[in-house]
């Protein structure tokens, strides 16, 4: 398991006086929201409190970036998620993301508005994006980020730390001597702040001529992949261990994941077996996942498996084995055998919660399915501490 570094940060050589005039010119945290047809990511409100708490420590303003076509709302969103400034540049050229004109807008923000931190979601659109924006910045950019912290004053460096050489250590990067200093950052790493539409905050447009006739790249059709698996923003993953036993066993997780309106998820062993697409491991070598509530089914609990899904908010494991270390972390712990068990959690799913509707599919999440009473009932027996 990667370990974090005590961090002993060298000595910063002393700046020229060119050098420290840029450091002491930038000021503030900048959070580049992702947003698909005015629907904004959970990365970029996960970013966004992370943002916070990084802002209050330096003492300084959080800002959000809001880029796209008729997404006004989304940068009132920002704010309630915690940003003290939205900048929104609305623009018909920036309606479908494509790296030209979407960097060539971030850069001019950014350059007008000078943040010392820039933090993008490590999505594939935010991947390119960050790419884009620090060469042109010419500045340093950690990719995949999952710690992100702050030296105090004076220094205000950014700590970016990450996993690397196959996960087996962390390593925690530095931009001494250039600004802003970027990094993306894994989708959920960190915690949104629970929005409040009360927080009072400015929407700033920006924007100045983007015109279609520079950007190369033509956007001909959009097409959804209907099996697209979206585990980071599933509200209910209902996954699947070793002990699922084979495909099947998946096909009854399935049915479990739809009635709750949710996604399956799975351990690396599932997926190394075949049992399902390598698009659904959650862990360390997959993804990490936040959702409301997750269900362990057949799942041992090792620590790379734990480290993607110990930030949800209820964890069920149903292990027969009592001794299993995912019942450490668990809130709800069903010992029995699954076969058994998820059948019967199908059962009282549909009864508390109706047939489902038309349409109702995996990744198909109603959040009318899963908000009110929580979908799993029980007495908290055999709960522990987590972690
Ligand atoms: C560098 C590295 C990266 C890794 N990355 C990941 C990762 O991203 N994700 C990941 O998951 N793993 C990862 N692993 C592997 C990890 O260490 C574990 O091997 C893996 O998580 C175990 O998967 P499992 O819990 O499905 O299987 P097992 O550990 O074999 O556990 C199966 C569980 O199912 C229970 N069980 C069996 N039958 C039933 C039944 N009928 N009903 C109920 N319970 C039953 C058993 O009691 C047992 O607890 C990584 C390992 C390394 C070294």
């Amino acid at each position: 398991m990667a370990r974090v570094p005590k961090r002993a940060s060298e000595p910063v050589p002393p700046e020229t006086p060119a050098e420290a005039q840029v450091l002491s010119e930038h000021e503030g945290i900048l959070v580049i929201v992702e947003q698909r047809l005015g629907q904004a990511r959970s990365v970029s409100w996960q970013l966004l409190g992370q943002g916070r708490r990084l802002a209050d420590k330096l003492g300084t303003k959080l800002m959000a970036l809001v880029l796209g076509y008729r997404v006004e709302p989304v940068a009132r969103e920002a704010i309630a998620y915690g940003a003290d400034v939205a900048y929104l540049w609305d623009d018909p050229v920036l309606e479908r993301y494509r790296t030209r004109p979407y960097s060539e807008a971030a850069v001019h923000v950014i350059r007008a508005e000078k943040p010392e931190i820039v933090l993008v979601g490590a999505t594939y659109t935010g991947r390119d994006l960050a790419g884009a924006v620090a060469t042109r910045l010419e500045t340093g950019l950690t990719a995949d980020c999952t710690l992100l912290d702050v030296e105090p004053p004076p220094t205000r460096l950014l700590q970016a730390s990450r996993p690397a050489f196959s996960e087996k250590l962390m390593a925690t990067i530095l931009c001494k001597k250039r600004r802003p200093q970027m990094a993306s950052a894994r989708p959920g790493v960190f915690e949104a702040l629970p929005p409040d539409p009360n927080r009072s905050g400015r929407v700033v447009r920006v924007g100045s001529t983007l015109r279609e006739e520079d950007v190369a790249a033509r956007v001909l059709d959009f097409i959804q992949d209907p099996d697209r698996v979206n585990l980071e923003d599933a509200t209910v993953i209902v996954a699947g261990g070793r002990g699922v036993g084979g495909p099947q066993g998946f096909q009854l997780l399935r049915q479990l994941a739809q009635v709750l309106g949710g996604e399956v998820g799975a351990s690396r062993p599932a997926v190394e077996a075949g049992w399902i697409d390598r698009a659904h491991q959650v862990g360390q070598t997959g993804q990490t996942v936040r959702p409301k509530l997750y269900i362990a089914c057949g799942i041992s609990g090792a620590v790379q498996h734990l480290v993607g899904m110990e930030g949800s908010q209820v964890i069920v494991a149903v292990n027969r084995e009592p001794d299993a270390p995912i019942f450490r972390v668990a809130d709800y712990r069903i010992v029995g055998d699954l076969h058994q068990v998820v059948p019967a959690l199908i059962a009282e799913a549909r009864r508390r919660l109706g047939p489902l509707d038309e349409g109702d599919a995996p990744g198909n999440q109603s959040a009318v399915r899963t908000s009110g009473a929580s979908p799993v009932h029980g007495t908290r027996e055999g709960v522990q501490d987590r972690g």
